[in-house]
């Protein structure tokens, strides 16, 4: 009788297991952290072998653990990094090289020429990416030309590729699976997410031979089993999604106008679009969400990256000390009832979507002497927020849905006045489930609707459950005068690097 799902969460810096009942709740975890490899200043790496091996013991682990048999559980569904590059040989199994991790700079000079040429153009009307290192398809080609043999063997067939999740399910099948969902293939520059098809235009410029690429499937399917040694007995394969993807599905953002903002170091909002991919004109990410079956569309998102958001909760503790945890920047902040003018801009790193500048540097303007830790602990919320905003109001404009309700999740989605100020600013309300683990629960979920085990998408929204929601409050005349300032602190942050 099978009474769990197991989720593998394959992550940047550890994989973890997560055993979850049918009420969508965490019943047991496991995590190992494996190996960063940083052989240049720009790149990095992982070796394939760590990624498996951790996965499969936290898988066993937490089974183990449990006292959970292989037969008491229904499906396996796969959430993993986005984009991280791994060939492998057919035969043997064997990476020809360490993955090359979503992180690594190394392509950016392939980039810049394909964007010289024009050929972005090109890749942002099929694949809704931006030329950049971050996406697999400038990988592939890399390890291609500087892995000796490589090119020959791929023409031949010999080899394959994937991203992680491919590569978790080739290994957990024993080699009988190469495939990959429509979410992680629409993060390698090499699929069309339109035609949902790989793009020969964009494989031939790229000089990859479709031989090498994986079976695109549904996010949610019975792909086939587990090898019968890994657990003792095979388990069903069931799900996969991308992490970002992931989440929003285990927040059950079934919708079109739903979203979800995931606060973590930064910060992560997607949009469900619908059947319809909403090209940016913004510079915002079309992408794939999923596609629950082969009788099903294909559900697009919009996709927006905030560089720096609980990352400038830590400057506050480690460089400036002025809390000595993160939970602090809460009592602090609500010390006062606005920053009275003070804004932080936290371009440590320059500016994402929608002001695009690499040479923004963090500013904090706008102080007195009256100014206090509690106006600048103030001034950081309202960044986070204020950032959130624009991405979201970036999605607007470049034709998404309207915006209903922003679901929450990431660490620093505790913070209670945080989601106030964010429904506030926003002018909908905020809705933070009781369980946060979304992106494990989203794998869960997919793997689940494939096995049976959950019956269709009612009962996911049963198993949804409010944890609290923030409603708006602030009078639009004082929330316009937020807005309007923050708007002026941006464009003093702006330009600040370029000499
Ligand atoms: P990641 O997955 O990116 O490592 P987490 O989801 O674990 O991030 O969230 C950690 C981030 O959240 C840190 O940057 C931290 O500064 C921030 N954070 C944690 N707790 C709070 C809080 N109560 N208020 C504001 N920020 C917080």
């Amino acid at each position: 009788m099978a009474r769990y799902i197991l989720a593998l969460d394959q992550g940047t810096t550890s994989s973890r297991a997560i055993l979850f009942d049918e009420a969508g709740r965490s019943v047991a975890t496991a995590q190992q952290e494996f190996p960063q490899i940083f052989p240049r200043p720009g790149w990095v790496e992982h070796n394939p072998l760590d990624i498996w091996r951790s996965q499969r013991d936290v898988a066993r682990a937490v089974l183990d653990q449990h006292r959970v048999r292989a037969a008491e559980v229904a499906a396996i569904g796969i959430t993993n990094q986005r984009e991280t590059t791994i060939i492998w040989d057919r035969k043997t199994g064997e990476p020809i090289y360490n993955a090359i991790v979503w992180q690594c700079r190394r392509t950016a000079a392939m980039c810049d020429a394909l964007k010289a040429e024009g050929f972005d153009q090109v890749i942002r009307e099929k694949t809704g990416l931006v030329t950049d290192a971050y996406f697999s398809g400038t990988k592939v080609a890399w390890l291609l030309d500087n892995v000796p043999g490589a090119r020959r063997r791929a023409e031949a067939g010999e080899l394959a590729f994937g991203t992680v999740d491919s590569w978790l399910m080739w290994n957990l099948s024993g080699g009988a699976l190469h495939v990959t969902d429509v979410s992680n293939a629409s993060r390698t520059l090499l699929y069309n997410i339109y035609t949902c098809d790989w793009d020969d235009e964009i494989l031939a410029k790229l000089n990859i031979p479709r031989a090498l690429l994986p079976e695109v499937r549904p996010s949610s399917e019975l792909y086939g089993e587990s090898a019968a040694h890994i657990f003792g007995a095979p388990i069903p394969l069931g799900g996969i999604a991308g992490d970002q993807q992931a989440a929003t599905f285990g927040q059950v953002a079934l919708k079109p106008g739903m979203a979800k903002n995931t606060y973590g170091t930064g910060s992560f909002v997607l949009m469900n679009t619908g059947e319809k991919g909403v090209p940016s004109e913004s510079g915002l990410l079309t992408t794939i969400l999923w596609q629950l079956g082969a009788d099903q569309p294909v559900t697009y998102a919009l996709e927006g990256s905030i560089f720096v958001t609980g990352a400038a909760v830590q400057w506050l503790r480690d460089g400036l000390q002025i809390i000595n945890s993160a939970a602090e920047i809460e009592p602090l902040a609500a010390q006062v009832d606005s920053a009275e003018g003070v804004y932080f801009v936290p371009a440590f790193v320059g500016l994402g979507a929608p002001t695009w500048d690499p040479y923004a540097r963090g500013t904090l303007i706008g102080l007195t002497r009256g100014t206090t830790r509690a106006h600048i602990a103030r001034a950081t919320l309202d960044a986070i927020a204020l950032q959130s905003y624009d991405v979201l109001e970036t999605m607007r404009r470049d034709g998404a849905i309207e915006l209903s309700a922003l679901r929450v999740d990431g660490g620093a989605s505790k913070n209670d006045l945080l989601m106030q100020i964010q429904a506030d600013v926003l002018g909908v309300p905020v809705e933070r489930p009781a369980i946060t683990e979304t992106t494990a629960l989203g794998a869960a979920y997919l793997a689940g609707l494939a096995a049976g085990f959950w019956s269709c998408c009612d009962d996911l929204e049963d198993n949804w459950q409010l944890e609290r929601v923030f409603e708006p409050r602030m009078a639009p005349d004082e929330r316009e005068a937020l807005i309007a300032g923050w708007r002026r602190a941006v464009e003093r942050s702006q330009g600040w690097a370029q000499e």
